[in-house]
């Protein structure tokens, strides 16, 4: 897959991106933001009939939650964890001297209780089960949050550091399912209305290592993963949107159960902002004023 290197290029020459010295962290212009408030009000727009509790949490969730997640044992090469300096002044003396000689201080360094938030729905299971038994017709939730997966990259669409609007359904089987076939035809109305090309397809998260590419396998198998993909800046179109069910594996680790003590199962929606806001740069123009007027009125309402 060989990225074009011109889009990055040219988001940072129109200053819709600030490089900050790292591939995939970079600041975001005015005019790139109000792309993001666009599809976020879409995002409100087509749900706001749907009795949808809204939840926002930072970008770093308790250490101990996410060591329940098994998020390690899946994907220990995305996560991102929070170390600090907890020293006394002999260890600071230490600290300053080894950055000013330019050596490793890493080692000074102690874990905290926080690790980054790697997909927006992490820290939501955990309220959920410490909030008790799930009413008859389940629970939906929409979170927005900052999330990070350490994949540094030339692709303006891998960043490390990037936004998922996502909508997530506790229910049973049934509501679940139904719940990603209904956001599948939503999320194919969006991308119609916005005039971007896309397809769906099965897809995979990416599992680590020799064990990953049999879960790989068996979630392709399972339809539990689907992608809205288009292309943005591979010559591969780029996931835009992931439409997930996860069975009852959030609920077995944090014991969502509905009153009559049956399992829950869970599944989620993830609109991927950055990505999205890139594949309308990519292909409507790097200019926003010259976007066909009714992409403009869906994002902006003018
Ligand atoms: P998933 O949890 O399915 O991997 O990610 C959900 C959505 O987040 C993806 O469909 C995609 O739109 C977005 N996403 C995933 N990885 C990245 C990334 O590296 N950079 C950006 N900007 N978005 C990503
Ligand atoms: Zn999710």
């Amino acid at each position: 897959m060989t990225s074009d290197p011109t889009l990055l290029e040219r988001l940072l020459a129109k200053r819709l991106l600030v490089p900050s010295g790292v591939d995939g962290l970079y600041g975001r212009s005015g005019a790139f933001e109000s792309i993001i408030a666009g599809i976020d009000s879409i995002a409100t727009r087509v749900s706001a009939n749907d009795g949808t509790e809204w939840y926002r949490f930072p970008p770093a969730m308790a250490r101990v939650e996410f060591e329940r997640s098994g998020y390690m044992k899946s994907f220990p090469q995305l996560a991102g964890t929070v170390h600090a300096f907890c020293g006394d002044d002999h260890g600071h003396g230490l600290l300053i001297d080894q950055i000013e000689k330019g050596e490793d201080w890493s080692g000074g360094q102690e874990k905290t209780d926080l690790v980054l938030v790697p997909a927006a729905c992490y820290p939501l299971y955990p309220m959920v089960g410490a909030q008790g038994p799930i009413r008859d017709g389940g629970r939906s939730f929409d979170i927005q949050s900052y999330t990070f997966r350490h994949e540094p990259s030339k692709d303006p669409a891998r960043m490390q550091l990037f936004r998922m609007r996502e909508n997530v359904r506790v229910g049973n089987q049934e509501q679940v399912l139904s719940f990603r076939e209904m956001w599948i035809e939503r999320a194919k109305a969006i991308m119609t209305e916005l005039q971007l090309p896309f397809d769906i397809v099965p897809a995979n998260d990416p599992f680590f290592g020799r064990t990953g590419r049999l879960l790989k396998a068996s979630q392709r198998e399972q339809g539990l993963k689907y992608e809205l993909v288009i292309p943005v800046a591979n010559t591969a179109p780029t996931a835009c949107m992931s439409f997930n069910y996860h069975q009852d594996h959030f609920s077995q680790i944090w014991d969502l159960r509905f009153e009559n003590g049956e399992r829950a199962h869970t599944g989620c929606i993830g609109f991927g902002l950055e990505r999205i806001a890139l594949a309308l740069l990519r292909h409507h123009d790097l200019d926003l004023e010259r976007w066909p007027a009714p992409v403009r009125k869906a994002l902006w309402g003018q």
